[in-house]
């Protein structure tokens, strides 16, 4: 939930007009970024004339963190009249952060741009020469204030009101409040009690204490191993092993005596010195729930901002127009007489022109979009990223759409067979010449392209569909695991271009990844329809169950759950619910590619550095919804032994850390001593 972001645009405004959003909150998850952010939005604002009427301030800026202050210090510097209001201290986030907490300066090819100072140092120290900056500049900077709520008037003003009742009045307000809003609570009894907190500051305070710590992150494991020197702990954690904490905290919790870890342990209520656990009454002087943050809903509600996950009537209007759009392009595409209700008679003829039937403009369409949108991703993740390899990836998706999706079936295959570069042979062949379609055959293997094994065994589409299903697939898994998914083929190409901006929408959690299951079902009934076909076609047995099942697949899986439901989906769900829950091919290379990581064949995984922050971007960006994140805190390879990964790279690309890379998958053991190594 703390990663759910206010709607903004490029500019960084947000659906309240004049009220601008940057930072943590708005997707920069180190500070040099949200530095960046900051000088850029000020930057824009200083294009605008000053004209704030009465006593209104320019701008008011909510939060004195990276993002807040390298705005304010940039806007003050250059004549505008502005206040950052702060709930607590300069710098708190920084601030809070583990003792002795060494900040990083990444990414290390961007440069720093503002007024405020950034040095790699312990937080205590970058801390203090920001409050020196602050000072020497002369910026008003009002710590311990709160904000509650905005207001506008009719003339434009915003009203900005501060806990206690106070109130400031500007033309701009600009958000940089981090994402971090109020911790989460477990909702039971007695949590507001004195000695139940939801923070840790000082761990000295605590001394020959029985304490609880509520939480199976990285700072419930901290706190525990932090106060286990003086106190007797004991974890309460509802999961059965610890996902989301790093190496070296599992390291120091083993090696820390004194802490009693409970697994799938639920608290349900707290009583004066006592903590009800499982049932049972547990001695305890503190207690600390530990359990992340919300993400700052209310606040952002209260002023007046639209979350990127709300369902306002615009996104239902989208959403009814997804569907009529998507229904009419392949109901149309069934073909003349067979066209879906209401276009039945007469859909095929209308969209026919030019000469050309709807499935030649389906084909344009389609290549335009990928095209379109690809060289976006490629601006989006290549240029703006410096990232080769997101270059190379869209320019490869761009181009394999464009050659054998569009121009091998729609002109080159007729251009072939009319000037005989197939042979005279093949291009006299009427079973070659009249199926230009199989050449999409090319490319697509079976079971998604399951014609794959329709006519003669000797027809060259039928030999050639069996080598590339059963020998060039398993390559490439092997080199490259599923890329096949991001580099090479049609469907995932519209994911991941035109599918793109809605990326980080992808379902998440465990129960998202259950459902994956399904395209093992379309897997099945995909071998089973084959092979009714290829006996009815050998032997001429079962030959009205196959049509019935062929027919039935062609209609369900071919035209609903390949193009009708996904495509409806894209700004919802993201691009890959075809990929992930129902295409049968990507099942079949994940368990080619299980298979070469168990036996240490593979040459694919993702691996990790020590250096993760749990910023949680990669996470947010995977496209099939995968918690790389858990992944990199743990340093475990990602392969497809243990996740679905298709290779895409924009985990890799996303991570401010440069945590993560493409790798060979070491072994369990190699990866055990690499963690202890990198912790000595
Ligand atoms: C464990 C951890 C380790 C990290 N390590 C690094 C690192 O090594 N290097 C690095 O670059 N980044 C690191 N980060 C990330 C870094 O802390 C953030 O990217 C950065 O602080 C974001 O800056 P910001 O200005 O957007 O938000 P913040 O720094 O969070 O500032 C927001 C400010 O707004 C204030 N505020 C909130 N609500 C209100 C309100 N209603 N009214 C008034 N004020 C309000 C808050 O008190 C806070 O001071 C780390 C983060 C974590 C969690
Ligand atoms: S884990 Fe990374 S490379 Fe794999 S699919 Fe997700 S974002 Fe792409
Ligand atoms: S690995 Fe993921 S969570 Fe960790 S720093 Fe990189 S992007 Fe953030």
């Amino acid at each position: 939930m703390a990663n759910v972001r206010p709607a903004i645009d490029d500019q960084f405004a947000s659906s309240q007009p004049g009220v601008y959003v940057i930072g943590d909150l708005a997707g920069s998850p180190v500070v040099k970024l949200a530095m960046e952010q900051g000088f850029d939005l000020a930057s824009n604002l200083l294009r605008e004339s000053a004209e704030a009427p009465g006593g209104a301030y320019d701008a008011v800026i909510i939060g004195a963190g990276a993002a807040g202050l390298n705005c304010a210090l940039e806007l003050h510097a250059r004549g505008r009249r502005v206040v950052v209001l702060e709930k607590d201290r300069i710098g708190s986030t920084v601030a809070n952060l583990p003792e002795g907490k060494w900040i990083y300066t990444e990414p290390e090819d961007r440069t720093v741009r503002g007024r405020l100072p950034l040095v790699a140092a312990v937080k205590d120290d970058v801390v203090a020469t920001w409050r020196r900056a602050v000072e020497g500049s002369g910026l008003e900077v009002r710590e311990l204030t709160t904000v509650v709520r905005l207001t506008r008037d009719r003339g434009g003003v915003l009203t900005v009101e501060t806990a206690g009742g106070g109130s400031v009045q500007a033309r701009r307000v600009i958000v940089a409040t981090g994402k971090f809003g109020s911790p989460s609570k477990l909702g039971v009894q007695g949590e507001d009690l004195p000695f139940v907190q939801h923070r840790l500051f000082q761990t000295k305070k605590y001394d020959g204490d029985r304490i609880v710590v509520v939480g199976g992150g990285n700072s419930a494991v901290e706190a525990a191993v932090a106060l286990a020197a003086q106190n007797q702990v004991t974890i309460s954690y509802r999961g059965a092993a610890f996902q989301r904490v790093t190496k070296e905290n599992l390291r120091r919790l083993r090696e820390t005596p004194g802490i009693e870890v409970r697994f799938n342990s639920k608290v349900t209520a707290f009583r004066p010195g006592v903590c009800e656990m499982d049932g049972r009454e547990q001695p305890c002087d503190h207690a600390f729930v530990l359990i992340g943050s919300e993400a700052p809903r209310d606040f952002l509600k209260a002023l007046g901002i639209r979350l990127e996950d709300e369902w306002d009537w615009k996104r239902w209007a989208l959403l009814a127009a997804m569907c009529v759009l998507s229904y009419t392009i392949y109901g149309v595409k069934q073909g003349e007489g067979h066209e879906f209700w209401p276009y039945t008679g007469w859909g095929a003829h209308f969209f026919a022109f030019g000469g050309r039937p709807w499935s030649f403009w389906y084909t344009v369409l389609y290549t335009a979009l990928v095209t379109i949108f690809g060289i976006r991703g490629m601006k989006r993740w290549g240029f703006d990223h410096k990232d080769k390899f997101q270059i190379w990836r869209y320019a490869s998706l761009i181009g394999f759409q464009w050659i054998f999706f569009f121009l091998i079936p729609e002109f080159l295959f007729q251009s072939a067979v009319a000037n005989q570069w197939v042979g005279e042979r093949l291009a006299s062949d009427p079973n070659f010449v009249n199926n230009a379609w199989r050449s999409y055959g090319i490319i697509y293997a079976w079971p998604l392209f399951f014609y794959t094994f329709l006519g003669n065994p000797a027809d060259i589409w039928v030999i050639w569909g069996v080598l590339l299903s059963f020998v060039v697939i398993p390559v490439l898994v092997l080199f490259q695991g599923k890329r096949y998914c991001t580099w090479m083929c049609g469907c995932g190409g519209l994911a991941e271009t035109l599918g793109d901006r809605w990326r980080h929408l992808a379902p998440k959690g465990r129960q998202a990844i259950w459902w994956e299951r399904m395209n093992v079902v379309v897997l099945v009934a995909a071998a089973l329809i084959t092979v009714a076909l290829v006996a009815h076609d050998l032997f001429r047995t079962w030959q009205s169950s196959a049509q019935h099942a062929l027919v039935w697949y062609k209609l369900i899986v071919d035209t609903w759950l390949v193009g009708i439901i996904p495509i409806a989906l894209y700004p919802f769900f993201g691009g890959k619910i075809w990929c992930r829950y129902w295409c049968p091919l990507a099942k079949m290379m994940e368990w080619f590619s299980a298979a070469f990581t168990r036996f240490r064949v593979s040459r694919f995984a993702i691996a990790s550095t020590d250096k993760c922050i749990a910023c949680g971007e990669c996470s947010r960006y995977c496209q099939v919804g995968i918690d790389v994140m858990s992944f990199a805190l743990k340093q475990e390879d990602l392969t497809n032994g243990n996740s679905s990964c298709i290779g895409c790279g924009i985990c890799v690309t996303v991570c401010p850390m440069d945590v993560l890379s493409f790798a060979r998958p070491r072994s369990p053991l190699v990866q055990i001593q690499g963690a202890v190594a990198s912790t000595r």
